[in-house]
Order: structure tokens, then C-alpha cells, then sequence
């Protein structure tokens, strides 16, 4: 395979310990859906535990420092976790969807890493780090998706607390009844001031009173999802991140993170698209291997060209991330938009090279054990951090074509 990596003997070690790790930890045998939406409470309980596990060894936040409760780990350390990571769950032998992630997400550390006070990083970080923390992002709203300035949520300040009303919809990942440990959720706390101006950022502890949540019914997302209700809602006013009314900047951080700046060693449909190759080859269509019709072969070429520019281009936003090469502005939204165009395109190979047979998620029929069928349900789901439009202004603006970033 092309653009692998090279490791040194050291880090070949390092990787044996990881897969001893894994193996303890993971499912004997392959687990019965790839749907993040079908995960029970009893697979989410174990994906946290897993977390917590890896935060105890410093490998839930390999890459961050150790005075915040990191691994402190560099970035071939980093990459060896994520190969390992992304080999168990091709065998499909690691618990499904957010609680099954085994690195911390940047959406829940930017904002407080590049905002926060001293002392906040040091209260909050550790329990983000160690996996002790499980939080919902909690940005968007019913009349403010893609214009999130444009939000209606308040915080009021009345002595030690802010009282926060609002409703936040398409959040959070677990399966019903779980809750988060705490809600990230921005509310306007100056409705005088200018836009982008006006917003703070709280981590609100998701057990207050007044906090109400109502599962979504979805065609497709990468788990359960909520809307989330605050009415009165008394937030402690040590939640607050970052300063009042510079909350638009902490956001900002996090859609930076969300957007692809941090770059993947194995990107999302990767594993999917190589084993999509692998299974045409291997079976046979009126007693000749899928892959033999030129069509077939037209579209693979395609998807494979499509892949490993992703792959290439994850690789080196990685290395942006890692400070191994100069930043450039554009290269996380150019990757996203990228990846969600790519994410349609499958989904249309799938069902011009399998017909019907991709829409059947049947346990003994679905192809590769219904991993074609949940790419097909989420082929056009490409909202997720911002859709493809968005990301698209955004990439002018990176490559000053654009009007500059925050007017
Ligand atoms: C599966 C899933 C998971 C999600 N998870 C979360 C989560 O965990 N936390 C969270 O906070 N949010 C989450 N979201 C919400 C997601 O961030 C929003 O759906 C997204 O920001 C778009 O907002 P919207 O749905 O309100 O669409 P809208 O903003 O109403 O957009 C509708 C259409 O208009 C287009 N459009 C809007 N403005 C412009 C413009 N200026 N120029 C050109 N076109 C434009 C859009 O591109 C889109 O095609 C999730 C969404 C989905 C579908």
C-alpha cells in the first residue's frame, strides 16, 4: 500500500504493547452491527470504560502535554495508536460510534486549550484527557445551524450562576437514557452587543435541573442523537470558558478543530473503500469476479484515486497538526469539503455496482456485514461540523478569495 509509514524498532515495540492492550480489551468475536445508531447502552458502557482505561496510560490524549494529564507522546507514537485503533475496528471487534473513539476529541479541548484560563485548563482538561468526561457539543439550534452568530440561547448572570435557557437540536452521540457529563453550549450573555461579540461559552453540568433531553429519530448519524432543552438553568459561573462575550473566539477554535485541521493517519471510509476493492475482486457475478466488468473498474479506479487523496491529504494536515510542516490556512476545510463529497460518490458506486443488494442490512446478506447498506443510509448526510457549502466558504476565505475570517 502506498503513503504507509515508517517505524523504527522502538515503535514497533511501542506497537505491541498497544495490540496486547487491544486484544484484552476488545470483543472476542465480530459484534453484531457497524451502526453507530443501533450501539445499546451495555456496547456505550464498555466503549467508557475502554476510555477511561486508555486515560490512564496516557494514550486517550497522546499528544498532549503531560502537566494536563496527556500521554505526551510525539507523532509516530500518536500514529501507531491510531493504526492499531483502526485494525481492531475493521475486524469490527471495538465497540461502535463516539464512546468506541479512543482519542479524545479536539471539538471538546480547542476552545478551552486556546481560551481558557491557567487555572480552567488544569480543573477541566485532566477529566477531558483521562476520559472521566463525556460531553455534548452543543452549538447548533433550530433557526441557527450554519449561521450559529445567529443563536438564541441566553445566559443571565445572577451572583455564582448564569441561568440558561435555550434548545439545541442534532446533539451529543449517546444511546438512550445515557447523558452527558456536560453540555458545550454557547448562549448570547450580551443581547446589545454586536454580533460575534455577544456569545460566551459555558461547560454546563449536564445533571442541573431544567436540563431536558429528547432523543431524535434520524435516517442516519454517527449515533444517537438529541435536542436538548435548558429551562432556568443554573450553570455555576465558574463553566465559563474563556472570557464573557469572547465566546464566538472559543467556538471558533473548536469548528477549526472539527473542520479537519488536525489532520487523520486513517481517514473515516478508508478501511470502507479498500475492502469495497477487495470484495468486488473476491466475488464472483456470474462465475467471474465483480471487478472483471470495465465498468466496475471505472468506478473503483475512481474511488481508489478519491481515497488516497484523502489519505494524503489527512497525512499532511497531520503533520501541520504536529508542527512537522508550515500551516496553511485552507487545508482542513479543502480536506472536509473533500470528504464530503467523496462520502455521496460512494454511496452512488455502491448502488450502481450492487443494485438493491446494497439496501439490505439482513445479518446473513448484507455485504461486508452492512457496512455498504449504513454508507448507503449516509451517503447524502454530509451536515455533520458544517456542510459542504459551508466549507466551501470557508476554503475561499482561506484562500483569500473570500472576505477575511471573522467579519
Ligand atoms: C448527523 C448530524 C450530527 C450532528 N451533530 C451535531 C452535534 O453533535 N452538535 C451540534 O452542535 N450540531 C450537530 N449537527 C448540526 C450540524 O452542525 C448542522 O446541521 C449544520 O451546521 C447545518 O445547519 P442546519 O442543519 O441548520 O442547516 P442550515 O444552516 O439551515 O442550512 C440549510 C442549507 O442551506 C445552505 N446554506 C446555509 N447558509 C448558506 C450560505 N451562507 N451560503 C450557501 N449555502 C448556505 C446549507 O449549506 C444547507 O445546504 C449535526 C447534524 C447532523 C445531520
Amino acid at each position: 500500500m502506498d503513503f504507509e509509514l515508517r517505524y523504527t524498532e522502538t515503535q514497533e515495540e511501542f506497537r505491541k504493547e498497544v495490540r496486547a492492550f487491544i486484544e484484552e480489551n476488545a470483543y472476542k468475536e465480530p459484534i453484531t452491527t457497524i451502526d453507530p445508531m443501533r450501539v445499546t447502552p451495555e456496547m456505550w458502557n464498555k466503549g467508557r470504560e475502554i476510555q477511561r482505561k486508555l486515560g490512564a496510560r496516557g494514550w486517550y490524549a497522546p499528544g498532549y502535554a503531560k502537566e494536563y494529564g496527556g500521554g505526551g507522546l510525539d507523532r509516530e507514537h500518536r500514529a501507531v495508536l491510531a493504526e492499531e485503533f483502526a485494525r481492531i475496528r475493521e475486524q469490527r471487534r471495538w465497540p461502535a460510534a463516539t464512546a468506541g473513539s479512543t482519542e479524545v476529541s479536539a471539538i471538546h479541548t480547542s476552545g478551552l486549550m486556546s481560551f481558557g484560563t491557567e487555572e480552567q485548563k488544569h480543573r477541566f482538561l485532566p477529566r477531558l484527557l483521562s476520559g472521566e468526561w463525556y460531553g455534548f457539543q452543543a452549538f447548533t439550534e433550530p433557526d441557527a445551524g450554519t449561521d450559529e452568530a445567529s443563536m438564541k440561547s441566553t445566559a443571565v448572570r445572577d451572583g455564582d450562576v448564569y441561568i440558561i435557557n435555550g434548545t439545541k437540536v442534532f446533539i451529543g452521540h449517546s444511546p438512550p437514557p445515557i447523558h452527558p457529563d456536560y453540555l458545550y453550549w454557547p448562549a448570547v450573555t450580551d443581547p446589545n452587543a454586536p454580533r460575534h461579540e455577544n456569545i460566551s461559552a459555558f461547560f454546563i453540568p449536564g445533571d442541573l435541573p431544567g436540563i431536558t433531553y429528547t432523543p431524535l429519530d434520524l435516517i442516519a448519524a454517527e449515533g444517537s442523537k438529541w435536542e436538548v432543552t435548558c429551562e432556568d438553568v443554573p450553570c455555576p459561573a465558574d463553566r465559563l470558558i474563556g472570557e464573557e462575550n469572547k465566546g464566538w473566539l472559543v467556538t471558533q477554535a473548536t469548528l477549526a478543530a472539527e473542520h479537519g485541521g488536525g489532520g487523520v493517519v486513517i481517514p473515516h471510509r478508508s478501511s470502507l473503500t479498500l475492502r469495497f476493492i477487495d470484495y468486488c475482486k473476491n466475488t464472483l457475478r456470474n462465475g467471474k469476479p465483480i471487478s472483471k466488468d470495465p465498468m466496475v473498474q471505472d468506478i473503483l479506479v475512481q474511488l481508489y484515486i478519491e481515497d488516497r487523496v484523502t489519505r494524503l491529504w489527512g497525512l499532511r494536515n497531520f503533520a501541520m497538526a504536529q508542527g512537522q510542516i508550515p500551516r496553511l490556512r485552507y487545508t482542513g476545510t479543502q480536506t472536509a469539503l473533500h470528504g464530503k463529497r467523496f462520502s455521496p460518490q460512494l454511496g452512488k458506486a455502491f448502488m450502481d455496482i450492487l443494485g438493491p443488494h446494497c439496501l439490505t442490512d439482513d445479518p446473513e446478506l448484507a455485504i461486508l456485514v452492512g457496512a455498504v447498506e449504513h454508507q448507503v443510509r449516509l451517503a447524502d448526510v454530509t451536515h455533520i461540523g458544517g456542510t459542504p457549502e459551508t466549507q466551501q466558504i470557508m476554503m475561499s476565505r482561506g484562500l483569500g478569495l473570500g472576505r477575511a475570517a471573522g467579519r
